[in-house]
C-alpha cells in the first residue's frame, strides 16, 4: 500500500523556494491554506500573485483518492481519455456499496454478492492503470486515507465532499467530481477558484465531555451550510496543537457541511505522533525538516484579522457538547438547551438508535473514549435503553480496538457492528427493509456528518442529531435525546441513581496499531494485459458514449423542467440509498433524476406538468418525452443548489436526459464546476427575486448564446403562457477553458481531442 516517500520529498524539496517566493508576491506572511496553495501550482514556482475568490489557478494535486460509488463513472470516463496510466498516485476505496443489516461478516459477504459486478470492475480497472484497490471490508476511504496516505503540506483531491478530512494530518485536500479526478488522473492540471480564508481561532482546551466533534457542531453553528463556500478554513491556536491529529481530521472532514472547499490545521507534534503511529516515521522526519513551510507565518496567527478574510474565535474551555439537527448539521442545540429546544420542536425524546463511527468519528480516541462510558454500564449496573451500532472506519482501526477489547465491551451493552463501511451514513441501512418511506416519526442519534431527511435509514420520519461518539454512546444508555450527562443521573438495576463519568480514552493505541489484512491490492507494474469487463447487458455499468454539444439553436424555445423548491442537495437531485447500485450505469440512474426536489408550485416531489400533453408526472419520465420530442429543458433552483456532495451524476443525468442549463440563486461550487465539466449552462439569477417570476409553463429563449464570453452575463427571454414576457439577466462564472467545455459538448470530448 506503500504511500509514496519519494514524491512527498520531492514536495517537500520545492517547497521552500516556491513558499519564499509567493511571500515575495503576496507582499506579506503567508498563512499554511496559501503556502499549501502556491507551493501546488501547475506551472510550478509561483510568477503571479492571485486574488481569493476571483482568479481561477490551474494547481497540481499530489494524490487523486475514489470510492467505489463515485470511482465507477469517474474511471468509465477515465478508460476514455487515451492515456495507459494513471498521471498521480490514485487509490479506490471499496466502502460506499456495503449495506449495513445485521452485522459486519453477513453484511460483507451479501455485498460480495450484490456487488461483485462492481468491485470486479474497479478491481480490473485499478490494476490495469496503475491504481491501488481497497478492497470491501477494508474501510472507509477518509480513514484509509489518513491513516495511509495524507501528509502535511500536501494536497489532494477525492471524488467525495468528505476528502477534506485530510486536513487533518495538514493537507489541503478537496472533494471533487468524477471529472476533475479525470483530468488529475489524465496528467492534466486541476482548476479551482482561488480560495478566500477564514481563520479560526481555538483558545482554551477541549476537557470532560467536550469533543472535537463539539467545536465543528459549533462552526458550523456560526457559519450555516453556506458559510465556509468559496473558503479555506484554517484552524489554529492553543486548541488546535492541543487536540489530537484524527479529532482534527473530524473538525475538517465536517468543514464539508459548511461549505468550506477545505480546512487544514498547521503541522504540530499530535501529526507526527499519528504519522509515527501510522508506520509512517519517514514521512514524520522528512516533515520535520521542512516544518516551517507546514504551518503559518507567525505573524498570521499573532495577528489573524490581517490575513484571513474572516475570523472566528470559539473558547475550548467554555464549549459545550453540542447536538446538531435535525435534518441540517447547522442547527446547534448545547445539550444543557436540549429539553427546551426539544419541547419547543416537538422532537420526539425517546431515541431509537445511537450509532457511532463512519469515517467522521472512528478513530481509536474516538472508540476508547465511547468504550470507556460503555464499560460503565456493567459497573453502575445500568441497561442501555437505544439499540447501538459502531461502524470502524477501517480494518486496522476495528483490528486494533477489537485487539483492545472495545468490540467486547461494545457487545456487552448488545451493539451490533457493521462492516467497516459507509452504511447507515448514506442511507445503506436496512432499517426497515423495504418499509422505510412509511417508517415511523421517531429520534435516532448518530456521529457522523451528515442528516438530511432520508440520510441514513430513507425514512423521511427519522430525526437524526450529530454529536460527538461520547455523548452518542451515553445518550444511547439513557435513551432520551434531553439526557445531559454533566448534570443528569440514570436510574440503574437496582433502582439507585448514578452518574456516567466523564469519557477517558487514549490518543493513540498505547500497544500501537495492528491489522491482520488490511484489504489492500496493488496493481500490476505493466497492466496493459489486463482486461476491463463489462457485460454488455450489464444493469450496474454502461460504457459511455460522448455528449454532443448542446447546439446554440436548442436554446430557444426550451421548457421549464421543474422550478425546485428550498433545498435542493444532490441527494435530492441523484438519490443514494437503494440507487447507488446503479452509479456505473448512467441510463439506469437516470431514472431518479431530481426526484427528491420539491416542485415550488405544488410542493410535491416528482410531480411536474408535462407542457406537450398538460399532464404531471414523475420528473425523470416527463424529460424523457421532452427528449423525444427534441426539446432541451431548463431546470430552476434556489439557493446553494447541488449542496451535499461531489457526484457528478448529479450534472450527468439531467445532461444525459436532456436538460441544457440550471439557473438558480446560488451554487454549491462542486456542483457548479461538474455542470460546466459535462458541458451545461450553470447560471445564477443577477436578480435573486426574478426566481419569482418562472411560472409552471414558461419557455425559455436564450437571446445572446452566441457572445457566451467570460464576465459576461446571459439574457433569457421567459415565455409566459399567456403570451406575455420578462426578460432574465444569468449571471455565470466561466472562464475560456470552461466555455471551450461547453462547445465541445463536456470537459472530457476536449481531454480527448487534446490527447488524439
Ligand atoms: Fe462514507 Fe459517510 Fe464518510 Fe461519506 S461521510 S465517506 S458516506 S462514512
Amino acid at each position: 500500500m506503500a504511500f509514496d516517500i519519494d514524491m512527498i520529498k520531492g514536495v517537500y524539496a520545492s517547497m521552500g523556494e516556491r513558499v519564499d517566493k509567493a511571500r515575495e508576491l503576496v507582499g506579506k506572511p503567508l498563512t499554511l491554506a496559501e503556502k499549501i496553495l502556491y507551493s501546488h501550482l501547475w506551472d510550478g514556482t509561483p510568477t503571479n500573485k492571485f486574488t481569493r475568490g476571483k482568479d481561477y489557478v490551474d494547481f497540481a494535486p499530489d494524490r487523486v483518492a475514489c470510492q467505489d460509488a463515485t470511482a465507477q463513472m469517474a474511471l468509465l470516463q477515465f478508460m476514455h481519455a487515451g492515456k495507459p496510466k494513471v498521471a498521480v498516485p490514485t487509490t479506490v476505496h471499496c466502502d460506499h456499496l456495503i449495506q449495513a443489516k445485521v452485522g459486519a461478516e453477513a453484511d460483507l459477504k451479501r455485498a460480495n454478492q450484490t456487488s461483485n459486478e462492481v468491485f470486479d470492475f474497479l478491481e480490473s480497472v485499478s490494476n490495469k492503470y496503475g491504481i491501488g484497490f481497497w478492497k470491501p471490508g477494508a474501510g472507509i476511504i477518509h480513514q484509509v486515507v489518513l491513516e495511509n496516505y495524507a501528509f502535511p503540506g500536501g494536497m489532494m483531491i477525492g471524488t467525495d465532499s468528505h476528502t477534506v478530512n485530510a486536513g487533518g494530518l495538514g493537507m489541503v485536500a478537496i472533494g471533487v467530481g468524477g471529472a476533475d479526478a479525470v483530468d488529475v488522473m489524465s496528467g492534466m492540471a486541476w482548476e479551482l477558484k482561488f480560495p478566500k480564508l477564514i481563520g479560526v481561532k481555538l483558545k482554551g482546551k477541549l476537557s470532560g465531555w467536550t469533543a472535537p466533534k463539539d467545536v465543528i457542531l459549533k462552526v458550523a453553528d456560526i457559519l450555516t451550510v453556506k458559510g465556509g463556500t468559496g473558503a479555506i478554513i484554517e484552524y489554529f491556536g492553543e486548541g488546535a496543537t492541543s487536540m489530537s491529529c484524527t479529532g482534527k481530521g473530524t473538525i475538517c472532514n465536517m468543514g464539508a457541511e459548511v461549505g468550506a472547499t477545505t480546512s487544514t490545521f498547521g503541522y504540530d507534534e499530535s501529526m507526527d505522533r499519528y504519522l509515527r503511529a501510522t508506520n509512517r516515521a519517514d514521512v514524520a522526519d522528512a516533515a520535520l525538516e521542512v516544518k516551517e513551510h507546514l504551518t503559518a507565518d507567525p505573524e498570521v496567527y499573532a495577528n489573524p484579522e490581517q490575513y484571513f478574510d474572516e475570523v472566528i474565535e470559539i473558547d475550548l474551555d467554555v464549549l459545550e457538547p453540542h447536538l446538531n439537527g435535525p435534518f441540517t448539521p447547522d442547527l446547534a442545540t448545547p445539550i444543557s438547551k436540549m429539553g427546551e429546544a426539544a419541547k419547543a420542536n416537538d422532537w420526539p425524546l425517546n431515541v431509537e438508535v445511537g450509532l457511532i463511527g463512519s469515517c467522521t468519528n472512528s478513530s481509536y480516541e474516538d472508540i476508547s473514549r465511547a468504550a470507556s462510558l460503555a464499560k460503565q454500564v456493567a459497573d453502575k449496573h445500568l441497561k442501555t435503553k437505544s439499540q447501538f451500532t459502531i461502524t470502524p472506519g477501517s480494518e486496522q482501526v476495528r483490528y486494533t480496538i477489537e485487539r483492545d477489547g472495545f468490540i467486547d465491551t461494545f457487545n456487552n451493552i448488545g451493539a451490533t457492528v457493521f462492516a467497516n463501511a459507509c452504511g447507515p451514513c448514506i442511507g445503506m441501512w436496512d432499517r426497515y427493509g423495504d418499509k422505510a418511506s412509511d417508517g415511523p416519526r421517531n429520534t435516532i442519534v448518530h456521529s457522523f456528518n451528515r442528516n438530511f431527511a432520508k440520510r441514513a435509514d430513507g425514512n423521511p420520519n427519522t430525526l437524526a442529531f450529530v454529536g460527538s461518539p461520547e455523548l452518542v454512546t451515553a445518550i444511547a444508555i439513557a435513551g432520551r435525546l434531553d439526557f445531559n450527562p454533566m448534570t443528569d443521573k440514570l436510574l440503574n438495576e437496582d433502582g439507585e441513581e448514578v452518574m456516567l463519568d466523564e469519557p477517558r480514552g487514549y490518543e493513540l493505541p498505547p500497544e500501537g496499531f495492528a491489522v491482520e489484512d488490511a484489504g489492500y491490492i496493488a496493481p500490476k507494474e505493466d497492466g496493459s494485459s489486463v482486461e476491463v469487463k463489462v457485460a454488455p447487458d450489464s444493469e450496474r455499468l454502461q460504457l459511455l458514449a460522448p455528449f454532443e454539444p448542446i447546439k446554440p439553436e436548442s436554446l430557444k424555445g426550451m421548457k421549464l423542467l421543474i422550478k425546485a423548491f428550498g433545498k435542493c442537495t444532490t441527494d435530492h437531485i441523484s438519490m443514494a440509498g437503494p440507487w447507488l447500485r446503479f452509479r456505473g450505469h448512467l441510463d439506469n440512474i437516470a431514472n431518479n433524476t431530481l426526484i427528491g426536489a420539491v416542485n415550488a408550485f405544488n410542493k410535491k416531489t416528482n410531480f411536474v406538468k408535462n407542457q406537450l400533453t398538460g399532464e404531471y408526472g414523475g420528473v425523470p419520465d416527463t424529460q424523457r418525452e421532452y427528449k423525444k420530442a427534441g426539446i432541451k429543458t431548463l431546470v430552476v433552483g434556489d439557493h446553494n443548489y447541488g449542496e451535499g456532495s461531489s457526484r457528478e451524476h448529479a450534472a450527468m443525468q439531467p445532461r444525459h436526459l436532456g436538460v441544457a442549463a440550471v439557473l438558480v440563486k446560488s451554487f454549491a461550487r462542486i456542483h457548479e464546476t461538474n455542470l460546466k465539466k459535462q458541458g451545461m449552462l450553470a447560471l445564477t439569477f443577477a436578480n435573486e427575486n426574478d426566481y419569482d417570476l418562472i411560472q409552471e409553463d414558461d419557455t425559455f429563449n436564450f437571446l445572446d448564446i452566441d457572445q457566451f464570453a467570460p464576465d459576461k452575463p446571459l439574457t433569457i427571454e421567459v415565455v409566459h403562457a399567456d403570451g406575455s414576457k420578462d426578460t432574465i439577466i444569468a449571471n455565470h462564472s466561466y472562464n475560456n477553458a470552461q466555455i471551450a467545455w461547453f462547445k465541445e459538448g463536456s470537459a472530457l470530448n476536449l481531454i480527448k481531442k487534446e490527447n488524439a
